[in-house]
């Protein structure tokens, strides 16, 4: 992509800025009424004016002030239908407006920073300032460093980051060494907002992603995580990865991935296992379902487990005496790395269950070859799958990238063989479950008699009329039993009963 910014489009997204002036929420400008007429300053910023101007709308708006956080709540109380205050410590009130259902605004304003940062520690240091400038300037991003005052309607973009959103830039607003010292987190942020956005990180911010990026190790594993988590959700998830990987920030949060360069697959061809995961993310991604699907998508416990599934490979990885390579066991011992990284990132208990299970399972398909299993081993493929199972079969479709269109062929309906049986299973099961509504005892309590043929009988009519009608309840079934023995007893000649 050439530096020279897309003139075109630059002309286009100078269009919408007036167009989103023009039709701003007079919610919004009311709001901006009320800090006016206390003698503050309010702009919407950053995120929801990016997205805007990308004609993406929310109804989740960031604003900056010149007000206190103090005086920014009694202002809010006078406007919002509910306030919160649990972002005050970093300046940040945030409030509800009731407009009507999907309508609703929430509104988060946060005091003008002068962030100073203490280099060694994993927290920004919390300055309020006095102008929308250097508030600006202390963003992550110039596409992020726009603002529209309100009630003005006017827009605020000392860092050109209209020309840069028109471009696909991701460019700092101050020297970028500056600015990710300030918080290395940026850098992270970076590799998101390719992922989010399709842009490209501008090259002086890449150069110093790269020599900066080791000083992502002071920022929380949490902080870390959320924006990883951010990117593997986002439309992109493989740009954003790339990023990581050929900046040097992966080797720093995930250097599992990186080091899958090293190692090649067990065709020893042109795939390594690098290229390998992230085509089987991609495929992965493809397989997601729509929101009333199995797997809606975006799914972060099916995208982690493609990307990571193959990370045992580098360790297990042994050259045979045949000439082959061979990989023993590397989901299992992928399994425990995946657990180790992902609790490193501080991910949650059962994301690291799920993910680390998905690992583990994922090759067990292939001793299903054409058909060979059993009915026990597919049950319990299903019950080792358990929740899971429906990403494990994503997953395991997801991980045939060979070129051999045949191959690749025969794996696809191998799998939908076995997914044909554990339907057929499911379905046989639910039928074995299938009880008549009286048991034996009770048939033998209404109808007098003692064990024996007749017994079975009656049970196989009631269970006929299980399966014709389904559950009738105890009462009507009692009926029919007893309407059906009178007619059928006769059948029965010899029957012992209780009286005689
Ligand atoms: P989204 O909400 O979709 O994740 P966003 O751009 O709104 O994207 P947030 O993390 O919500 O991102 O942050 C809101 C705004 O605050 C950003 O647009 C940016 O201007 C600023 N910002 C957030 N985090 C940082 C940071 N670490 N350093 C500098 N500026 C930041
Ligand atoms: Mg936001």
């Amino acid at each position: 992509m050439s530096l020279q910014p897309a003139t075109q489009d630059l002309e286009l997204l100078q269009r919408r800025v007036s167009a989103v002036m023009a039709h701003m929420n007079p919610v919004v400008v009311e709001l901006g009424d009320v800090f006016a007429a206390a003698g503050h300053q309010l702009a919407i910023v950053g995120g929801p004016v990016r997205d805007a101007l990308l004609g993406r709308v929310s109804n989740d708006l960031d604003f900056t002030t010149s007000a206190s956080p103090d005086e920014t709540q009694a202002l809010l109380d006078t406007w919002g239908d509910a306030v919160w205050d649990i972002g005050k410590e970093f300046g940040t009130i945030g409030a509800k407006r009731f407009v009507k259902d999907g309508e609703d605004i929430v509104v988060e304003i946060t005091t003008y920073r002068t962030d100073e940062y203490d280099p060694t520690s994993r927290k920004p240091l919390v300055a309020f300032g006095d102008n929308i400038e250097g508030d600006l300037s202390r963003r992550d991003f110039t596409v992020n460093a726009m603002a529209i005052r309100v009630p003005e309607l006017e827009f605020v973009d000392p860092f050109n980051g209209l020309a840069d959103l028109a471009a696909g830039f991701l460019r700092t607003p101050i020297e970028a060494e500056k600015s990710f010292d300030d918080d290395p987190l940026r850098m992270m942020r970076a590799a998101r907002f390719t992922a989010q956005l399709g842009f490209d990180i501008e090259e002086s911010a890449f150069a110093a992603i790269v020599a900066m990026a080791s000083r992502i190790a002071i920022v929380s594993g949490e902080r870390v995580r959320d924006e990883l988590n951010k990117l593997l959700l986002s439309g992109d998830p493989v740009r954003g990865l790339t990023a990581l990987v050929d900046s040097g920030l992966a080797d720093h949060v995930l250097p599992e991935l990186p080091g899958m360069k090293a190692a090649s697959d067990e065709h020893n061809r042109h795939k390594d296992v690098y290229s390998h995961s992230m085509t089987v993310l991609q495929q992965a991604i493809d397989l997601e379902t729509g929101p009333e699907g199995a797997v809606p998508g975006p799914d972060l416990l099916l995208r982690l487990a493609a990307l990571l599934h193959d990370i045992g490979k580098p360790a297990t990885r042994k050259f045979e005496s045949n000439g082959t390579v061979s990989f023993h066991h590397h989901e299992l011992v992928g399994a425990k790395m995946t657990a180790r990284r992902l609790r490193e990132l501080k991910y949650d208990k059962d994301t690291v269950k799920a993910v680390s299970r998905l690992v583990e399972l994922h090759l067990r398909f292939h001793g299903y070859g054409d058909g060979a299993w059993t009915d026990s081993a597919v049950r319990r493929y299903v019950t080792d799958a358990g929740p899971l199972l429906e990403r494990l079969h994503r997953l395991t479709r997801a991980d045939c990238t060979t070129r051999n269109k045949n191959k690749a062929r025969r794996l696809g309906a191998a799998y939908d063989s076995l997914e044909v049986r554990i339907s057929e299973l499911a379905a046989q099961e639910e039928l074995d479950a299938i009880r008549p509504d009286l048991d034996g005892e009770q048939i033998m309590e209404i109808l007098g008699i003692k064990p024996g043929r007749a017994v079975g009988g009656a049970y196989k009519f009631l269970m006929e009329l299980r399966l014709d009608e389904g559950s009738i309840g105890p009462e009507a079934a009692r009926e029919r039993l007893v309407a059906w023995w009178a007619e059928h007893s006769q059948d029965f000649e010899g029957t012992r009963t209780y009286e005689n």
